[in-house]
């Protein structure tokens, strides 16, 4: 008996069109699958961009590529070999898949989010559909519960990974050096450090957050005059917020002092390099923008490679996130929800209908965070 068909919004490359899909409804075919009914769906600057068509490719054998990587969903089936999870349990997925390679030491590992090969898949952006649908399946370990009092955030897990999985990486390479004092009040081993956050979209505030919950002094910089509605939910949080209209780069590290950890978050290469000049001694850069390819410019490059080796400064890459960070970013989004009941909510600044998928997807973007929601 065929399955009845579902509405999906997708991307078809071959004919450069982003639009309403009649997609296949799922049904559970293996015992480690669970079937899940979309409720919201985050769309974010990947998104956008797979609806210019520079990337996002669809699975084998179909024309077009279902979106929507940010989700969160109910529970409505489960198979017979699923056990941490059951019907009315709300979940979040993650996004990337192994690569099939015996080699490929992290996918083997369930550490796909540093796979060696560049052949794992990622829903709703590489050859894996989405979950901008009304149903999904997902295999039981690719899913985090979510209690249900964060049911009206949890769509946000997915971009606060990023940060969770960066300061989880920042712990760890500066565990080289004697970085945390050892009378750090226990929760608080960013205490005492400067912290700052390129960027004020919702990576950027994420990550704020993350950083002052941590102990960090948290300053966001961001390009926009304050005050306006960024700057005023940043520093609601306790961080400063600091226009690079306003104060330069080196006014900006003036004000500081040492700069223990920069965590970027703007996508841009520009005002990111010229941080990076003013980084300070011992300190750790954490870069997590793609940038569209664009012409080379001028950095000072001398001066950051000086600056590089004499500070015994780190330059980290970070993308994808792994179970740890899912995990992590659930826990903080309930740390952030006691702390910022108002900031936090007020970060989705939109829920929309999914026929409404074209003013998010290819109209200016706006507000901060953006959600379709299904249900
Ligand atoms: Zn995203
Ligand atoms: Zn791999």
């Amino acid at each position: 008996m065929p399955n009845s068909m579902m509405r999906a919004v997708g991307v078809v490359p071959g004919k450069r069109e982003v639009r309403l899909i009649e997609h296949e409804a799922p049904g559970i075919a293996a015992a480690n699958q669970v079937k899940i009914r979309s409720l919201e769906v985050g769309v974010c600057g990947t998104d956008r961009e797979i609806c210019t068509f520079v990337y996002g490719s669809p699975p084998d054998g179909f024309e077009y590529l279902v979106l929507g990587h940010e989700s969160l969903g109910e529970v409505i089936e489960v198979g017979a070999g699923v056990s941490s999870l059951k019907p009315g349990d709300l979940v979040v997925p993650s996004v990337r898949r192994p690569c099939p390679h015996a080699n490929c030491l992290p996918c083997r590992a369930d550490k796909q989010d540093f796979c060696f090969t560049g052949d794992f898949t990622e829903r709703g952006i590489k050859m894996t559909h989405g979950f901008l649908t009304e149903y999904y399946l997902e295999e039981e370990k690719y899913l985090t519960y979510v209690p249900p009092e964060l049911r009206d955030v949890a769509v946000l897990v997915e971009p606060l990974t990023v940060a969770e999985k960066g300061l989880a990486q920042v712990w760890e390479v500066q565990r080289r050096l004697p970085w945390i004092p050892p009378k750090t009040t226990p929760g608080q081993p960013g205490a005492g450090k400067n912290a700052v956050v390129l960027g004020a979209g919702p990576v950027g505030i994420l990550g704020a957050m993350v950083l002052l919950v941590n102990g960090f002094k948290t300053c966001v910089y961001s390009r926009s005059k304050a005050p306006n509605p960024k700057s005023e939910l940043v520093e609601s949080l306790g961080a400063t917020y600091l226009s690079a209209q306003v104060e330069s780069v080196d006014q900006l590290a003036e004000r500081i002092g040492n700069i223990d950890l920069v965590y970027e978050a703007v996508g841009t290469a520009k005002i990111s390099y010229e941080v990076l000049r003013v980084l300070g001694l011992n300190g750790i850069y954490v870069f997590t923008g793609i940038p569209a390819p664009k012409p080379s410019l001028e950095i000072d490059a001398d001066i950051i490679m000086r600056k590089l080796v004499l500070k015994n400064q780190v330059v980290l890459g970070t993308v994808n996130a792994d179970r740890a960070s899912f995990e992590g970013a659930i826990r903080d989004l309930g740390i952030f929800r006691k702390r910022w009941p108002v900031a936090l909510r007020s970060l989705i600044t939109g829920r929309y209908k999914i026929d409404q998928f074209r003013d998010l997807l290819l109209g200016r973007a706006t507000g901060i965070k953006n959600v379709i929601a299904l249900d």
